[in-house]
């Protein structure tokens, strides 16, 4: 599977929010879908509209996202 990586660091780690402010570590389809790292968490009650870099300062929507990590 592809994932998209960051245009800033380039790494494929994102997180994601929800409103108490606690992470979800997720990465990002080639597909634009948002997937947890840990399986067995849910996206339910995430904020899945902005995505955050774990390796930089980057965020924002998946659309921005160009590049995938061919690996
Ligand atoms: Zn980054």
């Amino acid at each position: 599977m592809k994932f998209m990586v960051c245009p800033q660091c380039g790494i494929l780690n994102f997180f994601i929010k929800n409103d108490k402010g606690e992470r979800l570590n997720v990465k990002v389809t080639r597909e634009l879908l948002i997937i947890p790292i840990d399986e067995s968490k849910s996206l339910e009650g995430f904020d899945q509209s902005i995505v955050f870099c774990l390796g930089c300062s980057w965020y924002g929507n998946v659309n921005q996202l160009k590049k995938y990590s061919i690996s």
